[in-house]
């Protein structure tokens, strides 16, 4: 069992059989070269002696669970520099059974404050843990062709928020693009992303009221530019290909933020 380990500052093992069962579920982590799966390995290992996992409405984490999250958590920050410390604002992991109704609030320009119920797959907090239905997580292992991944979606969002509020935009390392100052990296990446996100939420929208072609990827990512980012996330991760085929100038985008290579370039 994992849990009673999460206390010592050695690495949990993860037995073999389990591992090879959570490739197997999930084809996007076992395509994979081999030194990448064996370092995804490794730091899942440590995603599960550093956080901890909290079952919601009677349900329990088994080493299944807990295993499944952390394999496909670790996955975005395989080869950022610093590892799992992009994560490390947060301890608990919050696993429900299936979706939840989160009650919302916002405030629209006029002053008005509207409430509403909005059903979720999972959500991630600014500094504060990741909540995830389960039923959405074992889900992933038959939705990769359509890009969907509740487990990145929500990491993604995290990666986001290390550089201040969610906006699409994660904290780009230093010569980004080629680019001098903090500043200028940014723009060059929302200078890729933001048309991405215009043009999806257009496909969008012409598919809802006019019936046009339904675009790839969830529809929720129309929803706001984080969103889109964390939705371009998701397929980069599970479905690259087809990535590549529909989103040329973000793949390379994301190639050069996520894959960096030796050197961190
Ligand atoms: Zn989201």
């Amino acid at each position: 069992m994992f849990k009673w380990l999460r206390g010592l500052r050695a690495l949990p093992d993860i037995p073999d059989a389990h591992w090879q069962a959570t490739l197997a579920r999930y084809p996007f982590l076992a395509e994979r070269p081999t030194a990448e799966i064996a370092r995804l390995r490794t730091l899942a290992a440590e995603f599960l002696r550093d956080k901890e996992f909290h079952g919601a409405r009677g349900f329990a984490i088994t080493d299944e669970v807990a295993l499944a999250i952390a394999a496909q958590a670790v996955l975005p920050v395989l080869q950022l520099k610093g590892g799992l410390d992009w994560y490390d604002d947060f301890v608990g992991v919050v696993v429900h059974p299936s979706e939840v109704v989160a009650r919302r609030k916002t405030t629209d320009e006029a002053g008005v404050v509207h409430e509403y119920d909005e059903v979720v797959a999972g959500e991630a907090m600014d500094r504060g843990p990741v909540m995830l239905s389960w039923q959405d997580v074992l889900a992933s292992s038959v939705t990769q062709a359509d890009g969907y991944n509740v487990v990145i979606h929500e990491f993604a969002h995290k990666i986001d928020m290390r550089a201040g509020d969610a906006d699409g935009c994660p904290p780009l390392p230093p010569g980004f693009a080629g680019k001098r100052s903090a500043r200028e990296a940014r723009a060059a990446w929302l200078a890729v992303l933001q048309p991405a996100y215009e043009g999806f939420r257009e496909q969008t929208i012409v598919a809802e009221r006019f019936g046009g072609d339904v675009p790839w990827l969830d529809d929720y990512g129309a929803e706001s530019i984080s969103e889109f980012f964390a939705v371009a996330c998701e397929a980069y991760f599970v479905n690259r290909p087809r990535f590549q085929a529909e989103f040329p100038p973000l793949k390379a985008l994301f190639d050069a933020f996520f894959e960096p290579g030796p050197g961190g370039d």
